[in-house]
């Protein structure tokens, strides 16, 4: 018999998720675990401030096409412009840039034994998603969002 070590190793790996998503100290907007818990859904708690995911093709706003623009559901911060959204395909809002360079923060995210980049909203850490390298021209990136995290506000 072999004995197979894989998913011990698997299960480690995983404990040491957690860290590093609670560094608010900074952010210009802050609100205790229970006023987020009272103003978000469960689902919104956990994209916005466990960095969760949204199930693909679940999201509204992926149909939306503007003129309009993408709010952070947790402060009201303009974050993306829907001149800038296309249609990825993957299921889940896309940008190829935020509204303005400042808007969103973004930090190494080395969950799912890869290494991304995650981004959320500069003013009160609420996680947005991803961004990506495959994105369109002209900048080449793609701003994989879940639509949760977001209000659109038509113009
Ligand atoms: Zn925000």
């Amino acid at each position: 018999m072999q004995r197979r070590s894989f998913f011990s190793g698997l299960g480690a790996g995983l404990g040491l998720t957690a860290i590093g998503t609670r560094a608010s100290a900074a952010f210009e907007v802050t609100r205790t675990e229970a006023e987020w818990r009272a103003m978000l859904s469960d689902l919104e708690y956990r994209v916005m401030r466990e960095e969760g995911t949204e199930r693909a093709f679940t999201s509204p706003l992926n149909d939306v096409k503007g003129p309009g623009v993408f709010h952070c559901k947790g402060c009201d911060l303009p974050l993306y412009d829907a001149a800038h959204k296309y249609d990825s395909g993957t299921g889940w809002p896309s940008f190829w840039q935020a509204i303005a360079p400042d808007a969103i923060g973004t930090k190494e995210d080395r969950k799912l034994f890869m290494v991304r980049t995650e981004c959320h909203c500069r003013r009160c850490g609420s996680h947005l998603g991803h961004i990506f390298d495959d994105g369109p021209q002209p900048t080449g990136k793609r701003h994989c969002i879940n639509g949760v995290s977001l209000v659109f506000k038509s113009a």
